[in-house]
């Protein structure tokens, strides 16, 4: 009963809606939408390097898991380079990486082994993957013979993506983002890739949800998987999660 107060004093706090839609500094999205909160408190600093060949069109589009990415690892942990082939004049150094012998493509083939073969032990790998959509993909990697010299590994993983808003082709599709942090936990033997890089995911998720996004994925998965929105209004949701770090532990 108690917690049922609770509830309706904090619904009663106003919450002023923005004079403008101001952008976020780091991740370009609306401050009100911002989900930077949701990021690693500090910078994740694997010993691979995530090297991203991004299509074109996947920058446009408006949910587009990159730059969780790009602001979860250091900065010289995620390199994005842009193009629909590889490499090109304008991809500084990226030739060099490719021809590295410890870079490892992440691409689906029948010669591609379990990135979870890979040593371990091994200084550090970079580790290349193809951002776009599956047609996108294949036809990068036709364009791009010097992919095809690059040892090729795949992600065996049952877990279905957490980004439910953006329609999968199949279960077990997984996007850039999900991709990437999988395989460098699998890849260093950490699952704090997949924990930590993937809250943003989850709040942006969250957030589209509570706006009405259509989801393709039952209401049952949805509170299994803790990704449906609590039966809360959308502001005072968003103050908790605004106030969440500066509450004292109530336990
Ligand atoms: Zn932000």
């Amino acid at each position: 009963m108690e917690e049922l107060e609770a509830w309706d004093d904090l619904s009663n706090i106003p919450a002023d809606p923005p004079v403008m839609r101001k952008l976020c500094a780091d991740c370009r999205r609306p401050a009100v939408v911002c989900w930077c909160s949701a990021l690693p408190p500090e910078k994740l600093n694997p010993r691979s390097t995530v090297i991203l060949l991004q299509h074109p069109a996947e920058e446009k589009r408006c949910l587009r898991t990159a730059p969780m990415l790009q602001l979860g690892l250091a900065s010289n942990k995620c390199l994005i380079f842009k193009g629909k082939k590889f490499p090109q004049p304008r991809h500084k150094d990226l030739e060099i990486l490719l021809t590295q012998p410890n870079t490892l493509l992440l691409y689906p083939s029948k010669t591609a082994i379990d990135i979870r073969a890979m040593e371990n032990d091994t200084d550090s790998y970079n580790l290349v993957l193809i951002d776009g959509t599956w047609p996108q993909a294949k036809a990068i990697y036709a364009s791009s013979p010097i992919l095809h010299n690059i040892k090729q590994v795949k992600l065996l993983t049952s877990n279905t993506s957490s980004y439910i808003i953006r329609t999968q082709p199949t279960e077990g599709c997984l996007s850039t983002l999900e991709t990437a942090a999988e395989a460098l936990s699998q890849l260093e033997r950490d699952p704090k890739y997949t924990e930590l890089l993937l809250q943003p995911l989850h709040t942006l998720c969250k957030y589209q949800l509570e706006n009405g996004a259509v989801t393709h994925q039952s209401k049952e998965f949805l509170i299994k998987t803790r990704t449906y929105p609590k039966l809360i209004g959308k502001r005072l949701s968003k103050l908790l999660r605004s106030t969440q770090e500066e509450l004292p532990d109530q336990t």
